[in-house]
């Protein structure tokens, strides 16, 4: 029997009936972040990390039983020991570790391994299995450094603001919203965010986890020259979008370096940031947890788990439910 299984509800670890960020409801579910492919709803009893509880709880409603785990605490499970790390995604990621007799696996969850300044910064863990993720596991996809992507990101908001222009920016309510906010030099423009975005950060902020503000917008308060939008793709299909002429609109995703990506939804600029890791990040992460066996899941599984046998690895692939990085969130 292994140690993780894959199963129509999701990762099993049948030695501690526990499942790892399952897709179907289940008893007991450990979950790796707050995002809706990872945390679904109707599980009976959540254990994630403790920067994840006010998500999970905002996100899948108050009266779920949720418990907060630290990174690196351990916690036993009919024998077997589970630890939580640092995946560096979002606020909260985690990577799972899981060890039982000896044997030790990771499920990565999520992760990136540049360091965003928001969410706790990759960590390295050793196993002899990882099931990791790969949604950008492809050569072409490789990451330049945020410093440079902030630059642009600022120079493009000047600009827009000097010429009376708002600039609105579409990024995940969760994670690429918070991490933009914050790479926004103060003082170029007022920051407004869409009410999802700003109910996300309210959560955040009483936590402590973030600490930037911004004017909700609605129906009252929106800018009426130059300013900052910060919103959700779907705000894209807004009237006010529809009807204000003087917007320039931009998208923030790893897909952004898809060749014609930005033009066919219709963007004026796009941003090449990414919460998960590149083509180069990926081979690392599996080079320094020195695993054996790498299953690849959440993307192209396929060419990820064939470049891991060149490298004479195990390359293995799950399919899994997890949506990775959509354009059209
Ligand atoms: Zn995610
Ligand atoms: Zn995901």
């Amino acid at each position: 029997m292994e140690l993780l299984t894959n199963t129509n509800h999701g990762l099993y670890c049948p030695q501690a009936d526990v499942y790892i960020d399952p897709w179907k409801r289940v008893k007991k579910a450990l979950i790796t972040h707050g995002h809706s492919d990872h945390a679904r709803p109707g599980h009976q009893q959540y254990l994630c990390h403790t920067k994840s509880v006010a998500i999970l709880k905002h996100r899948l409603g108050k009266a779920i039983t949720v418990q907060g785990v630290d990174y690196n605490e351990c916690i036993r499970i009919n024998g077997v020991q589970f630890s939580f790390h640092p995946a560096g995604h979002i606020i909260g990621s985690c990577q799972i570790r899981v060890e039982y007799k000896g044997e030790v696996w990771v499920i990565t969850g999520d992760y990136k391994t540049q360091d965003d300044g928001v969410c706790t910064p990759y960590e390295v863990v050793q196993c002899h299995t990882m099931i990791t993720e790969c949604t950008f596991g492809l050569p072409v996809f490789r990451w330049e450094a945020q410093e440079k992507v902030a630059k642009n990101i600022n120079a493009w908001c000047l600009e827009n603001e000097r010429n009376g222009e708002t600039s609105l920016i579409y990024a995940y309510s969760l994670g690429k919203a918070q991490r933009v906010h914050a790479l926004l030099e103060e003082g170029i423009a007022q920051v407004y965010t869409h009410p999802t975005v700003y109910k996300t950060n309210e959560v955040l902020l009483e936590q402590h986890l973030f600490d930037r503000t911004s004017i909700c917008f609605d129906k009252d308060h929106f800018p009426k020259k130059g300013g900052i939008i910060i919103a959700p793709v779907a705000f894209s299909r807004s009237n006010w979008v529809k009807k204000n002429r003087k917007l320039q609109e931009a998208m923030v995703s790893g897909w952004m370096q898809m060749r014609g990506t930005r033009r066919r939804q219709g963007l004026d600029q796009g941003f090449v940031l990414s919460d998960h890791a590149d083509w180069k990040g990926l081979l690392m992460a599996v080079k320094e947890s020195k695993a054996e066996r790498v299953i690849a899941t959440h993307g192209y599984q396929d060419v990820f788990a064939k470049y891991c046998t060149e490298l004479g690895l195990q390359g293995e692939t799950y399919d899994t439910a997890f949506e990775g990085e959509t354009v059209d969130v």
